[in-house]
């Protein structure tokens, strides 16, 4: 198969769909790799690098959608991507369509076959291509938080870990799955004090035993949401219903008894958002402020540390991509859990979650 990488035109996305070390596992596999020019500039990796590893230079995205039998890219098309598409093309990617009327009928139009990295499941329920930018996302929403806490930056101007004789920080997590887990990781890591909030009881008792003693965790009913956004400093929204939009959880009267200068981060925007005022933002502009509570929104966090995130995404794609480049649309009848990625095929949405989001019949 021909296997195509465009270079990532989405603002400040610096991840490239594949690595030089995945454009080897492709050609030892038999594939032909076609790379566009740059697109691995973002993680260091320069023409020279790829071609080293096995793959054809082209100096145009359009070299690439019409040469290619799969495109593996990282974030959802753009519209001048997706116009590019054709029918019988396979497009490995992230898709996030659920919030994205427009994308969906850009691909439904196109004929392509869509495969979005987060629909994908495994044997535990899991979400494993999903899972290793919630891991950076999760790490990086407390970085985020913590700086836009800074007075200087709009923020209340509390330090997360305080200091011996101060409280620290209240930080409250919405979602306690891969983004909430490892927020907490690294809250706790700062000296924060944690509480994550989670509608499923197995999963918080999981968290309880993991982080021994050194978070609360809540059942997530409104009054326990109202208490705990209410004391904090920092709110982390990381719910996940898989394919659907996020759930408003946090409204927009309830930021009137937020603390001013708290900090709202919806990691869960790129699902439409768990807080009524979210509204995407970029790492141009990542943050603006409603009724006096920071909202930090930006949908691509993973993209400011592409170097980490490049490689934990290629890890987790490379195997199902193989698996399509190996044996094309068969490998979705072989594999149900690569099918249950399956959003878009022949002008049709095939997903439920998805097309019960977007108002389509399956
Ligand atoms: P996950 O499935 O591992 O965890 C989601 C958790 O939310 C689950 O534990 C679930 O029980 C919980 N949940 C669902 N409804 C809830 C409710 N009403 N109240 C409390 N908890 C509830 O998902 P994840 O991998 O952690 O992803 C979380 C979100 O972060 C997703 O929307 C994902 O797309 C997003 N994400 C965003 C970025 C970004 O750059 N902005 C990067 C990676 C992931």
């Amino acid at each position: 198969m021909r296997v195509g990488c465009p270079r990532e035109i989405k603002n400040h996305e610096y991840r490239v769909g594949l690595t030089p070390g995945s454009v080897r596992e492709y050609v030892a596999n038999g594939h032909e790799v076609i790379v566009e020019s740059q697109a691995g500039a973002g993680i260091g990796a320069d023409d020279a690098v790829y071609a080293a590893a096995g793959a054809k230079i082209v100096q145009s995205a359009k070299e690439v959608f019409d040469q290619a039998d799969m495109i593996v890219k990282v974030k959802e098309p753009q519209q001048q991507e997706w116009k590019m598409l054709r029918q019988d093309q396979i497009l490995y990617t992230y898709l996030h369509l659920a919030p994205d009327p427009e994308q969906a009928k850009g691909l439904i139009e196109s004929g392509c076959t869509a495969i979005a990295y987060e629909t994908v499941t495994d044997e535990r329920g899991g979400l494993p291509l999903l899972a290793p930018m919630s891991e950076v996302a999760g790490r990086l929403a407390i970085q985020a938080s913590a700086t836009a806490l800074q007075k200087a930056n709009g923020g209340r101007g509390i330090l997360l870990g305080g200091v011996p004789g101060t409280q620290p920080g209240r930080v409250a997590i919405i979602g306690g799955g891969v983004v909430g887990l490892n927020a907490a990781r690294m809250a706790v890591g700062l000296g924060a004090d944690v509480t994550i909030i989670d509608k499923s009881l197995p999963r918080l008792r999981e968290l309880d035993n993991l982080f021994d003693g050194r978070i609360r965790t809540r059942y997530s009913t409104v009054e326990a949401l109202e208490e705990e956004v209410f004391a904090a400093d920092a709110v982390i929204g990381a719910v996940l219903i898989p394919g659907a939009a996020a759930p408003k959880l946090v409204t927009r009267e309830m930021l009137g008894g937020m603390k001013k200068g708290a900090v709202l981060c919806d990691v869960a925007i790129d699902q439409g958002g768990c807080f009524e005022t979210s509204k995407p933002t970029t790492y141009s502009d990542p943050t603006y402020e409603i009724d006096g509570v920071i909202h930090y929104c930006v949908a691509n966090m993973p993209g400011a540390v592409p170097i980490t995130s490049a490689r934990a995404l290629n890890h987790a794609t490379l195997h199902y991509g193989l698996m399509l480049a190996n044996k094309g649309l068969r490998a979705l009848v072989d594999e149900p859990h690569l099918r249950n990625g399956l959003n878009v095929h022949r002008g049709r949405i095939t997903n439920k979650a998805v097309a019960e989001a977007l108002g389509y019949e399956l």
